[in-house]
Order: structure tokens, then C-alpha cells, then sequence
């Protein structure tokens, strides 16, 4: 660190570093950490903050889980990437344990969620024109109205947020957006040139709008019908967060194939995947498709660590436990400056009330109170804490937003 910042424990040191160095493609709140532990972030001057969004559940096994560091450190004494050039002795594993525990049969492993989402695009076109029998460059993907899945210039070719999509065209065609929770609406779109759906079984960004019920398991029964591929993004809604491994399986609901990303890096470093039947995933051959970084030996370790958390479903648990008290408690602030609480497991979106302050206001005073939490949307808060927070650290978070509402 340059002695010509000599404020380093002051934060505002580093909101000027960040403001004058960094694109300003994020709007962060002015919380600077420089440590963090379980479900506790330490900022530079040494306050406290709980962390109720854990990196947009990347974190949901909390700041540095003993296992996962231990598994880290470990695999970063012998051996940490070596290309796909080669073969390496965790991949195999990885691919193994992900599948099992996903109840899949093939896995593509890549690094960052827009990646995999990317790749499932790729895969579903291939299969499309090599097993499905679309003419040439004319296969269709569904989307769905309010989605997330990601930032690069095809993902966001069906994005209808005006703010990712503004000035970035031209954008990739192919893909058409119906309308989330709306079965007639997808019915419809369906062509015999239709290649897959892309789906979220619960929307994060959009404020963790969860679909009526009944709606995953009837896109499903469309999708075999019609041999259209259903593609479940659970990069955020996987890997326990909504108290199960993955969000579809509440609905009894497999798909074709999911990406996974977020928390498979266990907060440590990006690992994502598609993971998927065989009939579909085995379209891919060598040089089709890659990664320089996908499924390295120390992603696929950390991945393993994180698979080893998730194998006795104690995770799982413990967010439906946990989950069911947050979501009470938060309903319980409806008619007091709440309109609505939606969500699912240790996952929540509040709806402020409208007239109100912004989720923007709101998440300011919260931090203001030691508690990290950030709007999505203009009015929704969304609460994801990792899963290894107490349930008195929960209630205390809701107080703090019961006090601030009523301000
Ligand atoms: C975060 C997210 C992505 C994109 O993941 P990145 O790692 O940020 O590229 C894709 N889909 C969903 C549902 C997400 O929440």
C-alpha cells in the first residue's frame, strides 16, 4: 500500500480511490470492508456490519468457512491450474460429486454465472440443429419478462431493464421474452423451431418474485411436449439457498439442464457450471466450446468443498429453519411501511411501501445501523443472508428495519 494514502483507516480514503480508479459501473454503499468472518463484515475503522446479502448468495456459507478455506489453502500447495490442456486430478471428482448431487448426469464447468448461462445457450442451439432437427441459424429461446441472467451482450439482448440495455446494441436475435408466471403467454411462443426455455424458478433481480404456484411444473409438461429443452437458471436461487439444493425441487420439477454459479465458488473464487442430461450435454465435442479457466484445479476443489457442505442437506435445513423465521418476522412489518413480502427459504424480497422511502434510502440507514443489506429495484429490498447466521442475528436485523420504518 503507497504511503500516499495515509487515512487507511478512514473510509472515505477509499470511496475516493474507488470513485477517481474504478469504472463506475456499480453504485456501492459507502461501506469499505477489510475483513470479514461468517456472517460478519469489519470495515476499515473497525465497525461492524452484519452481512444480510451475502455477495448476492455467493456468500451462503458465509466470509471463510473453515472447510473452504482449509480445502483452498490445500489445493493451492500442489497444484492450481493447468489449462484444459491436460488433465488434472480434481475435475473428474468435481464433475462426479456436482452431477450426484444435482442428480445430473454430465457437467461443463466454467467460471462466472453469465458463462454457464451463456454456454446452456450454446448447448441448446447445437442440440437443437443436431438432435431436434431446426433448419440452420433459426433455433428460438424463450426468456422470460423481468429476467437476470447475466451481463454479456447476448444475455442482455434479452434483458428488458432499459439500464442494462441501453446503448449496447446491436443485440443477438433469437431469443423471444414472454411474460414470468404466465403459462398461456409461453404456450403461445412455442414454434417447432423453438430450441429451450431460459428460466429463473424464483427471480432474484427482479425482487425475488416467486411464480404462481404450479407454473414451473406446467412449463415443464409444455417443454416435453413440445421437445423444447428446460433450462433452469439457479445460479442464484441453487445450491441451498431456498432451503432445498436446487429452487425446482420444491415443484418436483427437473430440467434439462441448470447453470449454477455464485455460491459453488463457496465466496472464494468464480467456479460456475451447466450441469444436464447427457443426451443434451453430450452434443459438445472437442474445440467447440472452452474455457481457460473452467474447471481448474482449484476452482474444482473449492467446488468439491462446497459440494461436502451441501452432501448431508444440513445446509438445506438450516435455511428452511432460518428461512421460515426471517419471512415471519419480515410479514410482520406489512401495513407498517411494508406492502409485501415474497420469498422463499433464507431468501426475501420486501416491497416498500409505496410513497415511502426508496430501497436505496432504506439500505443507506440500515448500514448506517451496521446492517448490509442492498435494494434491488427501486423499492425492494432484498434479504440473503448466508446461511450460518444465528436466528437472533436475523431478528435483530428486523427490528432495525422495523425501528427505521417507523422513523
Ligand atoms: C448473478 C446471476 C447471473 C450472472 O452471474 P455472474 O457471475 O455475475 O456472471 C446469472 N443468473 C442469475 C440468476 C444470477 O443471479
Amino acid at each position: 500500500m503507497s504511503l500516499a494514502h495515509p487515512a487507511l483507516d478512514d473510509p472515505q480514503t477509499f470511496l475516493d480511490l474507488d470513485d477517481k480508479w474504478c469504472a463506475h459501473n456499480y453504485s456501492p454503499l459507502p461501506v469499505v470492508a477489510a475483513s470479514a468472518e461468517g456472517a460478519w463484515i469489519t470495515d476499515v475503522a473497525g465497525k461492524k456490519y452484519l452481512d444480510m446479502l451475502a455477495g448476492y448468495s455467493a456468500l451462503n456459507f458465509g466470509h471463510r468457512h473453515p472447510a473452504l478455506i482449509a480445502a483452498t489453502i490445500e489445493q493451492l500447495n500442489t497444484v492450481t491450474l493447468t489449462s484444459r490442456a491436460f488433465h488434472h486430478n480434481q475435475l473428474g471428482p468435481f464433475c462426479e460429486e456436482l452431477a450426484e448431487l444435482t442428480g445430473t448426469e454430465m457437467v461443463l464447468p466454467m467460471n462466472s454465472g453469465a458463462e454457464a448461462v451463456e454456454s446452456a445457450l450454446k448447448v441448446a442451439r447445437k442440440w437443437a440443429y443436431q438432435v431436434k432437427g431446426v433448419p440452420e441459424n433459426q433455433a428460438q429461446i424463450i426468456t422470460a419478462g423481468g429476467n437476470f441472467h447475466g451481463r454479456t451482450i447476448s444475455i442482455v439482448s434479452f434483458s428488458d431493464d432499459p439500464v442494462a440495455t441501453a446503448d449496447y446494441g446491436p443485440f443477438t436475435p433469437g431469443f423471444v421474452g414472454v411474460k414470468y408466471g404466465d403459462i398461456e403467454a409461453f404456450e403461445s411462443a412455442i414454434t417447432p423451431h423453438t430450441a429451450a426455455v431460459l428460466i429463473e424458478p424464483i427471480q432474484g433481480e427482479a425482487g425475488v418474485v416467486v411464480p404462481p404456484a404450479g407454473y414451473m411444473a406446467a412449463v415443464r409438461k409444455l417443454c416435453t411436449e413440445h421437445n423444447v429443452l428446460m433450462i433452469a437458471d439457479e445460479i442464484q436461487s441453487g445450491l441451498g439457498r431456498t432451503g432445498a439444493t436446487l429452487a425446482l425441487d420444491h415443484e418436483g420439477v427437473r430440467a434439462d439442464l441448470y447453470t449454477l454459479g455464485k455460491a459453488l465458488g463457496g465466496g472464494i473464487l468464480p467456479v460456475s457450471a451447466v450441469v444436464g442430461s447427457r443426451a443434451v450435454l453430450g452434443v459438445l465435442q472437442p474445440g467447440t466450446h472452452g474455457s481457460t479457466f473452467g474447471g481448474n484445479p482449484l476452482a474444482a476443489a473449492v467446488g468439491r468443498a462446497v459440494i461436502t457442505l451441501l452432501k448431508t442437506g444440513e445446509m438445506q435445513e438450516r435455511a428452511t429453519r432460518l428461512g421460515d423465521v426471517l419471512l415471519d418476522k419480515l410479514s410482520g412489518l406489512v401495513g407498517h411501511g411494508v406492502a409485501e413480502v415474497r420469498g422463499r427459504g433464507l431468501w426475501a424480497g420486501v416491497e416498500l411501501s409505496p410513497g415511502g422511502r426508496s430501497g436505496k434510502e432504506v439500505s443507506k440507514a440500515l448500514a448506517k445501523r451496521g446492517i448490509l443489506v442492498k435494494e434491488t429495484q427501486i423499492t425492494t429490498l432484498r434479504f440473503a443472508p448466508p446461511i450460518v447466521v444465528t436466528e437472533a442475528e436475523l431478528t435483530g436485523a428486523v427490528d432495525t428495519l422495523a425501528d427505521i420504518l417507523a422513523e
